[in-house]
């Protein structure tokens, strides 16, 4: 299957009572292996819920959703789990790093859950690929917004996903230090064959992608490529 993720008649409502929210409806698009695709629109329009869903973070209401060939609505929770830690990397707006973990620490996360040998040297050849093996032994409050999200980046690409998530990954970060960051994005992608999910309100960004749906009250408005 040369689809790594397809979305089919997807829908989503957020139930509290009388105010519930409908917050997707109907959604429907693929993402090929290795491809680079960017889920853009105004704030509210649901991005990031449809992200959430992509990952198996939340469970949708109706529609279907295949993740890696695998169907998400057949798998329980910690099977989304373990689907989750051997296929997917994420990468957030705000960094996430543990702040109690050096750089390297947090870049091996990863490596470690997977109980990989060498897991050390694997992090400072990521660490150096991202420009930051001089930072190795700092924290990350030590270090600044968009040393945070190469060590993010690193971090995310470790275990070689199938497919990366990012939320606004240059959302906080100025104009260059973010140029840098989707450098580091697209080189990975094209390195390492990671197809990449990108929710933006950044239109540049979501230029430089294979693909792009732009969502709007939770319909997708249009599809570019
Ligand atoms: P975007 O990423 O495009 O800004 P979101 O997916 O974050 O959009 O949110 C879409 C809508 O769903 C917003 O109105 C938001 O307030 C609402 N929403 C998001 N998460 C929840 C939740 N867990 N419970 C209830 N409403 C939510």
């Amino acid at each position: 299957m040369s689809k790594i993720l397809k979305v089919q008649n997807l829908s989503k409502t957020y139930r509290s009572g009388e105010h519930d929210l409908n917050v997707l409806n109907n959604v429907s698009f693929d993402v090929d292996k290795g491809q680079s695709f960017a889920i853009v629109g105004p704030s509210g329009s649901g991005k990031t819920t449809l992200l959430g869903l992509c990952a198996g973070l939340d469970t949708t209401d109706d529609g279907e959703i295949w993740l890696c060939g695998e169907s998400l609505s057949g798998l329980d929770e910690d099977g989304r789990a373990v689907l989750r830690n051997q296929n997917v990397g994420f990468v957030f707006q705000d960094f996430q790093l543990l702040p109690t973990l050096t750089a390297l620490e947090n870049v091996i996360v990863p490596l470690e859950l997977r109980g990989v040998k060498n897991a050390s040297d694997h992090g400072r050849e990521l660490l150096e690929k991202v420009g930051l093996l001089n930072r190795a032994e700092h924290y990350p409050s030590q270090l600044s917004g968009g040393e945070q999200q190469r060590v993010a980046l690193a971090r995310a690409f470790s275990n070689k996903p199938s497919i990366l998530f990012a939320d606004e990954p240059t959302g906080n970060l100025d104009d260059d230090t973010g140029a840098r960051i989707e450098e580091l994005l697209f080189e990975l992608n094209k390195e390492q064959g990671t197809a990449l999910v990108i929710v933006t309100h950044d239109l540049e960004l979501a230029k430089k992608t294979d693909k792009s749906i732009r969502l709007r009250s939770g319909k997708i408005e249009e599809t570019i490529g």
